[in-house]
Formats: structure tokens, sequence, C-alpha cells
């Protein structure tokens, strides 16, 4: 690369985004032995006001003036510059490059006048260096703001855990395998006809039904007993 210093000065007054997006296109220029000049990048709104009087340009709304804009030519191997290059498989493959990037290439638009204008409309207008100088903006956390900060974090971190303990417990999701002390209360229950499933069970469900369970209520001969019972009373009726 015949000018890459100039190159380099010329990119690095680019806004951040579109910079870091040209700097990627340079590089495939460089790898690929594409000899280019940059001519032009940012512009001051006085120089933009002079190519549009001298018709140059056609917009006092160029995207050169918020860096999201370069303007480059194809430099022959005697070092100078041809602006009816622009067609060649080289530069072709370079334009092809900066499309993929995310650039506009000029020679696109109707007439293809602005073969040398590549532009990074990123995320709009104006908006690369905006959105560089909004972060720049922020004020940074204090050390007293940063500690609160990691102790919030840890705060919901810990109630995170805890939130789940509890869900387990109470079995919210429905599919919580019973414990192996509830075990025989409930399939005794189950046998009982005082539960259909064994599953499904929260942590109070489980300790009722152990309770029930303790009281010899799912005992089959209590549950006979129960029946002969209320039939008794049935018949006494
Ligand atoms: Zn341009």
């Amino acid at each position: 690369m015949r000018y890459d210093k100039r190159n380099r000065t010329a990119l690095d007054n680019l806004a951040p985004n579109t910079k870091a997006a040209a700097y990627k296109w340079y590089q495939f220029c460089l790898d690929n032995n594409i000899d280019i000049l940059i001519t032009e990048t940012i512009r001051t709104k006085e120089k933009q006001a002079e190519y549009v009087a001298k018709g140059t340009s056609q917009t006092m709304r160029s995207w050169h003036l918020v860096g999201q804009a370069l303007d480059f030519v194809p430099v022959t191997s005697t070092g100078g510059t041809d602006y009816t290059a622009y067609f060649q498989p080289d530069i072709q493959r370079a334009i092809a490059e900066a499309k993929r990037l995310g650039f506009k290439w000029g020679g696109d638009w109707s007439g293809g006048w602005d073969k040398p204008h590549l532009e990074y409309q990123y995320k709009g207008y104006g908006m690369d260096k905006k959105l560089e100088q909004a972060r720049e903006d922020e004020e940074p956390m204090t050390a007293e703001e940063k500690k609160q900060f990691d102790e919030l974090k840890e705060l919901v971190k810990k109630q995170a855990d805890t939130i789940k303990k509890l869900e387990k417990a109470v079995n919210v999701s429905g599919n919580q395998s019973p414990p192996e002390w509830s075990l025989k209360a409930l399939e005794a229950a189950k046998k009982a006809g005082a539960i259909t499933t064994t599953k499904d069970k929260s942590q109070s469900d489980l300790v009722n039904i152990q309770v029930l369970y303790n009281l010899g209520l799912f005992d089959p001969g209590i549950i006979k007993l129960i029946n002969l019972n209320r039939e008794e009373v049935r018949n006494a009726k």
C-alpha cells in the first residue's frame, strides 16, 4: 500500500463504528494487494458548502460531515491515481467487500456519479458519533454506587436461590417426586382412596397425609370399620 500512512490518518478521523468497519475493509485491500488512496473522510461544513457551490457534491447533508463516509481512488503501479479504474476486477472486489461490511457505494446511485464514495449508514445519519458521544457522556459509577450495585446483585441471586428452594418445597411444578419419608403414608393413603396420586403433593400436603397415616386412619381395617359404621347409621335412620 503506497499511501498507507496517509490512508490511516484519514481513516482515523471517521466516527467510531464507521472507522471500525472501514479498517476491516482497508485490511481486505491490504491482504489482496489492492492499492488505493483514501482522499477524504470527515469534512467540515465550510468544505461541504464549497463542494456544493462547485457542483462536486449535491447535498449539505453529506455523510462526510458526520464522519460516516470516505472517498477513495485506485492507485496505479506508478503511484498515480486513476479515476477511470473503478471497474477493474480488484477494485470491484474491494467494493463488493465494502458492501458486505455494510457500506453503500456511490457508484450504485443513479448515474453512478460518485464512484469514489463509500458511506456507512449505520443506525442513521449522524448516529455513529452521537451514540459514541452518549456513551462517553454517561457518568461512570462511583466506588460507593458500584459497591451498592454489587450488593444488590448478590441479594437478587440469593433471593433467586430461596425462591427455587421454596418452589421445590411447595411443588410448584407439580412433578417433584415425594421424599423418601412420605412414601409409606402416600401409598397407604392412595390405597385407602384418600388421594388419587402420590405425585404433585406440596410439603404441607405430605405432612398432613403423614399425620393421618400415623393415626392409623389409612389402615384397611379402620377403613372397613368406618364404612360399616356408616352403613349402620344409614340403616338406623
Ligand atoms: Zn464521498
